[in-house]
């Protein structure tokens, strides 16, 4: 099969000015298949991203997991990687994990697919874009999202590394309790095991240094009360599709389930809010020329440092955002 039909006008078989970069090396055919794909990839992403906000109570259960199996088993987990495999974008999964850090690969990944004629260079921008808007619209987690092995340079699996802000990281980690417990309060109903595990997460995060206050808690609770907390409560977007298997599975037929199912899609659809709280920062940087994120130890000195000359929680994040 020729790459060209005959009798098309000039420009279209012309080696300059043809689209790039995926039409270098490949065919013009090729090409149209490739924008085709991405096309279709950021329409759904489109259609399904705004639709899957998830509440802070369960981005909470997905933040305090610290092993890489107890992030896999949360149900936040569950659920982006399928959102992320019927958008388009392969079978993803977490590969690894720092505090404020996930490493995720897709094997085969479907991306670098669509661009068979490129080379020696990291080309899976759809990924990542993907993963940051995913993180920052969806979990309200700001943060920098770098494709840091791609198949096409060279890479064995694509990965791409998720580095949150540390302060809109502890935005919606902490809950009352924790903030109590950074105050040096403990919860009155609290049993021991829970207090425990809690202290271990804020421990984990650096906001706790040997029970005591670290000087990240310390700049962090200094702002923390003059913080407007607007946490909505709403169910996760997972919800209504496990209510409809569990509603199947108890009726005989899909007749009788349907009514009941219905009622639920009704009275389950309009309580996702739109509003993110969060301030924006500058968007991803998807290449690998991104400075590595600065370390922990190095975000606590200069939340430190800034806390004293920041007049106010924003003042604070605006400054912190200029570092990133
Ligand atoms: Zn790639």
């Amino acid at each position: 099969m020729s790459d060209m039909p005959p009798g098309l006008p000039p420009f279209m078989t012309s080696q300059a000015g043809g689209p790039p970069p995926m039409s270098s090396g490949g065919s013009f055919a090729q090409s149209l298949g490739a924008f085709g794909t991405m096309l279709k990839i950021q329409e759904t992403i489109s259609t399904r991203f705004p639709n899957s906000k998830v509440p802070w109570k369960d981005t909470r259960v997905f933040l305090r997991a610290h092993t890489i199996e107890s992030i896999r088993s949360t149900p936040l987990y569950g659920f982006m990687m399928r959102l992320f495999k019927d958008v388009g974008l392969g079978d993803m999964q977490l590969v690894g994990y720092a505090p404020m850090h996930y490493v995720f690969a897709v094997p085969g990944c479907p991306v670098c697919n669509i661009y068979p004629a490129l080379h020696n260079q990291k080309v899976c921008v759809a990924t990542t874009d993907a993963l940051h808007r995913f993180f920052k619209e969806d979990l309200e987690l700001e943060c920098i999202v770098e494709e840091t092995e791609c198949v096409k340079d060279s890479g064995t699996v694509c990965k791409f590394k998720v580095s949150l802000q540390p302060i809109s990281a502890y935005q919606v980690l902490l809950d009352d309790n924790d903030r109590l417990i950074l105050s040096g309060k403990r919860p009155p109903t609290m049993e021991q095991p829970e207090l425990v595990s809690r202290v271990e997460v804020l421990t984990i995060y650096k906001l706790l240094d040997r029970g005591k206050l670290s000087d990240i808690g310390e700049a962090y609770m200094q702002f923390a009360g003059s913080m407007p907390v607007k946490e909505q409560i709403f169910d996760p977007p997972w919800k209504t599709a496990e209510e409809l298997k569990s509603i199947i599975s108890k009726h005989g037929t899909f007749g009788s389930a349907f009514g009941e199912m219905a009622a639920k899609v009704q009275s389950v659809q309009p309580s996702v809010p739109q509003v993110p709280s969060v301030p924006s920062t500058p968007p991803v940087s998807p290449s690998s020329a991104v400075p590595p994120a600065p370390s922990v130890q190095e975000q606590a000195s200069k939340i430190k440092e800034e806390a004293k000359n920041a007049g106010s929680f924003a003042e604070l994040i605006a400054k912190m955002k200029k570092q990133n």
